[in-house]
């Protein structure tokens, strides 16, 4: 399985830096994990949109979700021949595009073919085997573990502390938890989100082989997110960064 970082922002997009957006891939499967403002665009730097098999959509936040628009107009007017591409989300992510776009003839809705989940769901998409837990946020939010033959990552979405959290993710290869903050959990201005520190402290808890932070604040220094998660993670600490590709036994950067 090979992780691609399309975009790693925090809440907005910087020049060259989408918010959240992740490409997964093996020989049989290729999904797109959460569709942040500038990810389409990023994706199409690494894939032929039309070779995607499936769309995972964390939660309703425009910094996840947004970007399936566009893909959409892409998909309905530019390939029309092509069937309805299944998207896995919360059922309130088509909920708030309806309401931002309306349905009536929307290429929305004629493109995408919306499938909603929660916590029990377990899906089987090609190789892959995926499952949910809920997240600690304000609007539905699924933080999403995928299995492939070789390796296992988690992703923890949006997310403050969550019970169980830990434990569900337990022994994955790979986690690509969300690290918003810096500094002390209790400076926090917003508790639905993580520091670096506790990204880390959920990595160790979970015994995960690696962590990614993801969802930096676009003004914070990355080398001290990693810094701070490193303080409470012994094992290989990475700030995401977009164009980075983590293969599950080795990790390589491509800029
Ligand atoms: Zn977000
Ligand atoms: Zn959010």
């Amino acid at each position: 399985m090979r992780l691609t970082i399309l975009g790693c922002n925090g809440t907005y997009p910087t020049p060259g830096r989408p918010s959240s957006g992740y490409l997964i891939q093996t020989d049989a499967t290729t999904l797109w994990l959460d569709c942040g403002t500038g990810t389409f665009a990023a994706l199409q730097e690494h894939i032929d949109p039309n070779d995607l098999d499936a769309i995972i959509i964390s939660h309703e936040h425009v910094d996840h979700c947004v970007d399936v628009l566009p893909f959409s107009y892409a998909r309905r007017y530019g390939h029309p021949h092509l069937p309805a591409i299944p998207v896995y989300a919360p059922a309130s992510v088509p909920e708030r595009l309806e309401a931002l776009i309306g349905r009536k003839g929307s290429a929305v809705f004629e493109a995408l073919d919306f499938h909603a989940v929660a916590r029990t769901t377990e899906l089987r998409l090609g190789d892959l085997r995926v499952s949910f837990f809920a997240a600690n946020h304000p609007v539905p939010t699924v933080a999403v573990r995928i299995a492939a033959e070789r390796g296992t990552m988690v992703y923890t979405a949006d997310t403050g502390v969550a019970d169980g959290m830990a434990a569900w993710s337990e022994g994955a290869d790979l986690m690509l938890a969300e690290a918003s903050y810096l500094g002390a959990p209790q400076d926090k201005p917003w508790q639905h989100h993580l520091t670096a520190s506790e990204a880390g402290q959920l990595a160790a808890k979970a015994n995960a082989r690696r962590l990614v932070l993801t969802h930096l604040w676009p003004t914070n220094d990355p080398d001290r997110a990693t810094q701070e998660a490193s303080a409470v993670f012994a094992g290989d600490v990475t700030a995401a960064t977009p164009g980075m590709i983590f293969e599950l036994q080795e990790r390589h950067v491509t800029t």
